[in-house]
């Protein structure tokens, strides 16, 4: 199903403003946002494989341990969760899509008063480091806790926790499905089962074969997820993302919504299924599943919540997160090339509400605001990434 209809075509070559080559949650944003400005944008992507991180992610807003030592990253992400009330109700109501969507905070446990003490000096540290910009996340103790999920009984470990209010979560699936659907009924396009091929310059723009015809575009962008590598090397890119492999583990659903208020690694799901996952593995593209990582995932699940041991788990599966080199998202043009845009980031989820502010305004080139200038490629050239 092709849905949308405003870029010209004859025979199988289409033309339009922007290309977007990735329709994951980053591609999505970027093509909605573009569309509300009225540009002639086209998104297309690839054959939807389940081990994309837009389709087996958490779903979490997540800004509270956004990072130590980069202020900048802090106020990126913050400022991005100030965004999503606004950026849903206009999802939804251009899209007609409804987005579970649950501003309600978010918890890390701390199991262990040497992990409280730890976890604390961060929060410490992040709050020096935002000065007048002020960080909203504080350490809470173990009644605190209790009293914001009174229907869990935490483990004896479980001393208190890291608290933030401008977390939260939602159903990330639905998200990217209204970010598309918003998109074409603003008169963009959105090509599903189209992989790109071949990328090659043509005048002052470029030619992208794909698998459902070609597509000439003014400005393309790159927003393929991992496949960026592959993207890249058109433009003798190397672009520093690697995969980083998830382990998740699903219990059987709990009637009641006894998780309101999601744990970073533990979140109950709108369908009432409890997700497990936290790991971060440096394995290549290897896919695999190991008993081992999942098992110690579900202990640590039941330290701090030792009554999910009478859950049933009734699926495990791994995944890959997306994951710059230095864990900060890049946004960049491609050396050589001005109008050839590179995204990528893990968080994706949680950045959307600043990624569909921002990034559409720099595909146009009106610049990044000021904190987003440091996720350019130059910060890698050290390495020899670019
Ligand atoms: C287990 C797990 C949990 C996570 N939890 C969270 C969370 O709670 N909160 C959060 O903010 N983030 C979370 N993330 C990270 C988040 O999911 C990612 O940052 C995000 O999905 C990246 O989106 P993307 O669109 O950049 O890339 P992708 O999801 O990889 O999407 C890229 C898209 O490009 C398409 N594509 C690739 N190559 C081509 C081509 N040649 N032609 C056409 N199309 C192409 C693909 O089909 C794909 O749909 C999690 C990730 C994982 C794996």
């Amino acid at each position: 199903m092709i849905l949308g209809n405003r870029s010209k075509k004859s025979a199988d070559r289409r033309q339009v403003d922007v290309l977007v080559i990735g329709g994951g949650v980053t591609g999505a944003g970027v093509g909605f946002g573009l569309a509300k400005k009225g540009v002639r944008v086209c998104v297309i992507d690839d054959t939807p494989v389940v081990d994309r991180a837009s389709r087996s992610n958490m779903g979490l807003i997540w800004v509270q341990s956004k990072a130590l030592g980069i202020p900048e990253y802090m106020r990126w992400g913050f400022n991005s969760s100030r965004h999503f009330p606004g950026l849903i109700a206009e999802l939804e109501e251009t899209s007609g899509i409804h987005i579970p969507y649950n501003p309600t905070g978010g918890l890390i446990p701390c199991v262990g008063e040497e992990e409280y003490g730890r976890r604390a000096e961060y929060i410490e540290g992040l709050r020096k480091e935002a000065g007048d910009f002020g960080y909203n996340g504080t350490m809470i103790s173990r009644s605190e806790l209790e009293k914001l999920l009174p229907k869990i009984s935490f483990g004896d470990k479980v001393c208190g926790a890291a608290w933030c209010e401008e977390d939260g979560f939602l159903e990330p699936l639905k998200m990217m499905f209204a970010m598309r659907k918003a998109m074409v009924n603003l008169g963009g396009t959105f090509l599903p089962e189209c992989r790109a091929h071949t990328i090659r310059r043509e005048g002052s723009g470029y030619l992208v074969t794909t698998s459902r015809g070609e597509i000439a575009c003014d400005k393309l962008v790159l927003a393929g997820g991992l496949s960026n590598r592959q993207l890249g090397a058109w433009f003798d890119l190397k672009v520093p993302v690697t995969p980083d492999r998830a382990q998740d583990l699903l219990t059987e659903r709990v009637t009641d919504n006894v998780l309101p208020i999601p744990i970073l690694g533990l979140t109950q799901t709108p369908g009432g299924t409890i997700m497990v996952g936290y790991k971060h593995e440096y394995v290549g593209t290897d896919t695999g599943f190991t008993p081992e990582a999942v098992s110690s995932e579900g202990r640590w699940a039941v330290s701090v919540w030792p009554d999910l041991a009478k859950l049933r788990v009734i699926r495990c599966w791994s995944c890959l997160r997306v994951m710059p080199v230095d864990g900060l998202p890049i946004y960049d043009t491609v050396p050589g090339h001005d109008n050839v845009f590179v995204f990528n980031c893990h968080s994706a989820v949680t950045l959307s509400g600043i990624h569909v502010a921002t990034l559409p305004d720099y595909v146009l080139g009106n610049g990044l605001p000021e904190d987003g200038k440091i996720f350019s490629l130059s910060r890698f050239t050290k390495t020899g990434a670019k």
